[in-house]
C-alpha cells in the first residue's frame, strides 16, 4: 500500500510518504532541483547525479543539522516541527518515498541488468517475454496502463 502524501495521523511512522510531503512536513526543501535536496545527505544536487558510493562526510548529522538549521542554509528551510517531541530527531528518520525511488526509480535500471541477463543466458526471449505480457490479465487498476513491448535497447543499457 502506498500514500502519495503523508500519512497525517501517524506522522512519526515508517509509512511510506511521498518525497514532496516528507520535505515538506519536516523542514526541509521542497524543490528537488534545489542544490541541496536530500534530507539524508548534503550532496550537492550536480554531484548527485554522477556520485555512486555513499559519502560518509556528506551525510546529516545531529550537529550539522543544527548549525544549517540555524542558518537556512543546505536545504533546511525551517526547524523540523517533531524535534520537540523528546525520542525523535529528524535525522533519525529514515522514512523514505517507495514509489518514487524505488519502484519508479531505481528498480527499473536493476530490473533491465536482470531481464538482459536473462534473456542473453537463454532462460527465455524476449519475444516470449512480449508475448506472455501482451496476454496478460491486467487487473481495473492497471487496464488502462498496459506495459508496453521491452526491447533490447531499453535493457541492454
Ligand atoms: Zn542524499
Amino acid at each position: 500500500m502506498y500514500f502519495d502524501d503523508f500519512e497525517c495521523c501517524n506522522p512519526l511512522g515508517s509509512k511510506a510518504g511521498d518525497d514532496l510531503g516528507l520535505n515538506s512536513i519536516l523542514g526541509f526543501n521542497e524543490s528537488f532541483q534545489a542544490s541541496f535536496f536530500c534530507r539524508f545527505c548534503k550532496t550537492p544536487n550536480e554531484m548527485t547525479k554522477i556520485q555512486t558510493v555513499e559519502d560518509l562526510y556528506s551525510l546529516r548529522t545531529q550537529i550539522n543539522y543544527e548549525m544549517d538549521m540555524k542558518s537556512k542554509s543546505f536545504g533546511i528551510k525551517e526547524e523540523c516541527v517533531f524535534n520537540c517531541l523528546p525520542s525523535y530527531h529528524v535525522i533519525d528518520n529514515c522514512s523514505v518515498d517507495l514509489m518514487h525511488d524505488m519502484l519508479e526509480g531505481i528498480l527499473r535500471y536493476d530490473m533491465a541488468q536482470v531481464l538482459y541477463y536473462l534473456v542473453d543466458k537463454g532462460y527465455f526471449s524476449l519475444d516470449n517475454l512480449n508475448e506472455r505480457i501482451r496476454f496478460l490479465n491486467f487487473s481495473e487498476v492497471d487496464i488502462g496502463n498496459p506495459i508496453p513491448p521491452i526491447k533490447i535497447k531499453n535493457i541492454k543499457k
